[in-house]
C-alpha cells in the first residue's frame, strides 16, 4: 500500500522487497522441508539494518521508526512469513525494551549486539501452564544475596534453542501476581539451562521454537532489567511493540495470498474463460483486496501513532486482532480459489494456510485483543502510549 509514504520510505520498502526476493526466496522450499532456521539470512538482515528501526544511532540503530520497520517486515513476511519473527526477537523485543528500561551500562553493553546480530535474541514469558495469564507464571528467581537462583520452565519460545541473550520474565515474589514479576536480560550460556527444539508445529517451519528448562541457574544481579518486581509493566510495554511487528507480518502474508490468487484467477480458465471473470471469484478477490487494504491501514496508523508517541495500545490491538481475521480469511480463500492445485504442494497455498494461524494466538490471542479494544472503547481502561 503506497498511501502517504515518503520517497525514502518507498526506497526502503523496495530495498526490503529486493532483499526478500533475492536472498530469502531461493531457500523457502528447502528451509520449510527441513524446518531450518538459516543463520545466513539472519546475518544479512542484520547487515541491512533491519534490527535497528527503533533504536537510536548511538546504540547502532538507524532510528528510522516503526512505520519503516513495518514496511520491511511486510516485504520479508510476504516472501517467507517465518522471517517476520526475527524483527521482534531483536529490535522491538530486547533492544527497544532495554533502550526504554535499561541502565546506561546495559544499553551500551547489549543493544548494539542485538542490532548487529552478534546476539540472537528472544523474549520469554509463556510457560506450559500459563500463556494469556502472564501474571500467573511460576518460573522463579530467588534472591540469594549476590545472585538470583532460577528454577522452572518456559514454553513455545521463539529462537529458544538458537538465542544467545534475551528478555526473560520470571517471578521474584511468588505470591504477588503481576507485582511479583521481574525481567532479566538472560544469558543463555549460563550453566543449568536445557533447551529443546519444538519441531512438530503447524506452521512457521523456518522459525525456531523452543522449550527452556532452568535448574538452579545462578543469575547475576546486574542482569535485572528495570526494577525488581516491576517486570509486568515492562512486559506489557514490550508486547505493545512486538504486537505491531506481528500484525505487520500478517500484512505481508495477506499480500502474498492476494497476489497468488490474482495471478491464478487470471491464468486459470474453466468453461472457456479465465476464472477471474466469474462473479463469485471476483467477490473473493474483492474481499481479500479490501481486507488487505484495511489491515495495512490499521497497522500503518498504529505505527504512526507509536512514531509520534501518541496513545496506541488500542490501535495496536485493533491492528493485531484484525490481522488475524483478515489473513486467515485470505489464506482460506487463496486455497479455495486454487482448487486442487492449491491443495498440492506445487503451490504455496498450504504454507500460507499453515502460517496464517499463528496470528490468532501469538503476541496475545484474538480474545485478549478483543478485551483490550472493548475495555478501552467502553472507557473501562485508558488508551496509553
Ligand atoms: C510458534 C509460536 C511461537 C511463540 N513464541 C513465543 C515467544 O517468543 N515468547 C513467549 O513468551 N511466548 C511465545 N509463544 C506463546 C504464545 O504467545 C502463547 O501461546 C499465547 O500467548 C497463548 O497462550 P496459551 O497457548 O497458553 O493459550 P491460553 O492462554 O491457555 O488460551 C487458550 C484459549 O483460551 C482463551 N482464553 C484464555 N483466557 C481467556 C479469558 N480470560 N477470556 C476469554 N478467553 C480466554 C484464549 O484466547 C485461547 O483461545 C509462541 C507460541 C507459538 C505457537
Amino acid at each position: 500500500m503506497d498511501f502517504a509514504l515518503t520517497e525514502e520510505q518507498r526506497m526502503l520498502r523496495d530495498m526490503a522487497k529486493n532483499f526478500a526476493e533475492t536472498e530469502i526466496a531461493p531457500y523457502v522450499e528447502e528451509d520449510e522441508e527441513h524446518h531450518h532456521w538459516r543463520k545466513e539470512i539472519f546475518d544479512k538482515m542484520a547487515e541491512l539494518g533491519f534490527f535497528g528501526f527503533s533504536i537510536n544511532e548511538e546504540f547502532g540503530g538507524n532510528g528510522m521508526g516503526f512505520l519503516e520497520g513495518v514496511l520491511a517486515i511486510e516485504e520479508v513476511s510476504k516472501v517467507h512469513t517465518s522471517w517476520r519473527m526475527a524483527f521482534n526477537m531483536q529490535d522491538w523485543g530486547p533492544a527497544l525494551t532495554i533502550q526504554k528500561f535499561g541502565t546506561a551500562e546495559q544499553k551500551k553493553k547489549y543493544i548494539p549486539k542485538f542490532v548487529s546480530g552478534e546476539y540472537v535474541g528472544s523474549f520469554a514469558m509463556t510457560e506450559p501452564d500459563f500463556g494469556s495469564d502472564v501474571a500467573g507464571m511460576k518460573c522463579r528467581a530467588e534472591d540469594r544475596g549476590d545472585h538470583y537462583q532460577l528454577n522452572g520452565s518456559k514454553m513455545f519460545i521463539t529462537n529458544g534453542t538458537v538465542c544467545d541473550q534475551g528478555l526473560l520474565y520470571v517471578k521474584t515474589d511468588k505470591d504477588a501476581g503481576a507485582k511479583g514479576i521481574t525481567c532479566f536480560i538472560m544469558d543463555y550460556s549460563l550453566p543449568g539451562i536445557t533447551r529443546k527444539r519444538m519441531l512438530d508445529k503447524v506452521g512457521l517451519w523456518a522459525s525456531d521454537t523452543g522449550e527452556l528448562a532452568f535448574e538452579d541457574v545462578k543469575v547475576p544481579k546486574e542482569l535485572v532489567l528495570g526494577e525488581v518486581n516491576k517486570g509486568f509493566a515492562i512486559c506489557m510495554t514490550q508486547l505493545n511493540a512486538t504486537r505491531l511487528g506481528c500484525a505487520a507480518g500478517a500484512v505481508g502474508l495477506s499480500a502474498a495470498c492476494l497476489e497468488a490468487s490474482i495471478q491464478y484467477a487470471t491464468e486459470r480458465s474453466q468453461f472457456g474463460k479465465p476464472i477471474g471473470k466469474y462473479q463469485m471469484i471476483q467477490q473473493q478477490i474483492a474481499e481479500m483486496k479490501m481486507e488487505h487494504e484495511a489491515l495495512a491501514a490499521l497497522v500503518y496508523k498504529a505505527a504512526w501513532l507509536k512514531d509520534h508517541n501518541l496513545p496506541n495500545v488500542m490501535e495496536t490491538s485493533m491492528a493485531k486482532l484484525f490481522s488475524a481475521k483478515a489473513v486467515v480469511h485470505a489464506a482460506n480463500e487463496c486455497m479455495k480459489l486454487h482448487g486442487s492445485y492449491g491443495y498440492s504442494n506445487e503451490y504455496p497455498c498450504g504454507r500460507f494456510l499453515r502460517d496464517c494461524k499463528q496470528f490468532e494466538t501469538l503476541e496475545g490471542t484474538s480474545n485478549m485483543h478483543t478485551m483490550i479494544v472493548a475495555n478501552t472503547a467502553l472507557g473501562y481502561s485508558q488508551n496509553r502510549v
